[in-house]
């Protein structure tokens, strides 16, 4: 079976749309097919400043998501990231593998320290693709379930396992993005041109899974559209419209070309009433969900710490066998 690896930052607490329908909803599919590694991020989200009680709080929240939105722990290996040591070992050697100017491209970087300003911006926001790098390639990962955004990254793992490979002989596997177009990129729901996002400006373009259904429905209900009247998808001209009926699509199964049929000639108001009730359907049983499993933490730590062996049995070869290649002595 090929392998498949992804993880998810515990930053915000609940999971967003975006990343249900980006990221999550792809670690399902390939539970099936793959092999597959998940985990939660923790040590990507101390990139940025942390509250050390709402981190671990707020990793348990995210694993138990996982586990509601349908990760089968015994179909997947599920675990938290800084319980494998040798995520943060790799990307040590990782770093001294990447060029500066190289790191320096990655637009995500520029994007998030620009909002922060150079002060703000720590060393550890620069390197985490780099520690991003060392995550799939511990695990040999063929496929990376990610968003749009993470597409450059995927890349940057690519160049950094060939370059390894090129150096100290066959290695690593190279890895490509799983990115299904359709749901790449979510948009916020006041802004459609810029990415839905755990750090967003307009808290009411942003559809939290675990906030109260009601808060989320009048979100929906007060998406930004157009000045036109069509429902009908245009990403380019009508990006609210497309968002809402991309969102909408997936949720129900159904595919756009039908949400267009089935609403034409009716108006937008509609189109958000509807979709709104669609989407209180699907995170109620999703929240009760993530609920029961936050209920039961010695059940959950249970799943996270059988993940973490299991995953660890794997790091801890490929990473023997990194450092044997680059030369480091062993330790008698
Ligand atoms: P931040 O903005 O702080 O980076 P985030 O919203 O991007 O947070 P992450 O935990 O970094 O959340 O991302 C988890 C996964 O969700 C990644 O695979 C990412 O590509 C995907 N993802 C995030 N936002 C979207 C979106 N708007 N549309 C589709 N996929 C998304
Ligand atoms: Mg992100």
């Amino acid at each position: 079976r090929p392998r498949a690896l992804s993880g998810i930052q515990p930053t915000a607490g609940s999971f967003h749309l975006g990343n249900y329908l980006g990221a999550v909803r792809q670690y399902v599919a390939l539970q099936e097919s793959h092999d597959a590694f998940y985990m939660v991020v923790d040590l990507h989200a101390i990139t940025v400043p942390q509250d050390p009680k709402e981190l671990r709080a707020n990793t348990r929240v995210a694993a138990a998501q996982l586990l509601a939105a349908g990760l089968d722990p015994e179909r997947c290996t599920l675990f938290v990231q800084s319980h494998v040591p040798e995520h943060a070992q790799l990307a040590w050697v990782m770093n001294c593998l990447t060029g500066f100017g190289e790191a320096s491209r990655m637009t995500q970087f520029k994007d998030k320290s620009a909002k922060q300003g150079a002060d703000r911006t720590t060393v550890g926001l620069f390197t985490y693709p780099i520690l991003q790098v060392a995550d799939i390639l511990l695990y040999q990962a063929n496929a990376v379930p990610v968003g749009e955004d993470q597409r450059q990254h995927i890349e940057l793992t690519r160049d950094i396992a060939e370059r390894f490979n090129g150096r100290f002989g066959q290695t690593f596997t190279l890895p490509s993005a799983h990115i299904v177009r359709e749901t790449a990129k979510i948009y916020d729901l006041q802004d459609p041109t810029a990415k839905m996002s755990k750090s967003s400006a307009t808290p009411k373009g942003l559809i939290n899974l675990l906030d109260d259904p009601k808060v989320s429905a009048k979100k929906i209900k007060s998406a930004v559209t157009d000045t036109d009247t069509v429902i009908r998808f245009d990403a380019e001209n009508k990006p609210g419209v497309s968002n809402l009926l991309t969102i909408y699509a997936t949720l129900t199964g159904t595919t756009v070309a039908e949400l267009e049929q089935r609403y034409e000639g009716k108006g937008y108001g509609a189109l958000k009433t509807d979709l709104a009730d669609v989407v209180v359907e699907w995170v109620t049983p999703f929240r009760a969900r993530t609920q029961e499993y936050l209920d039961d933490p010695e059940t959950l730590d249970a799943v996270l710490a059988k993940g973490a062996e299991k995953a660890r049995a794997v790091a801890a070869e490929t990473l023997a066998q990194t450092y044997d290649r680059m030369g480091f002595l062993p330790a008698k």
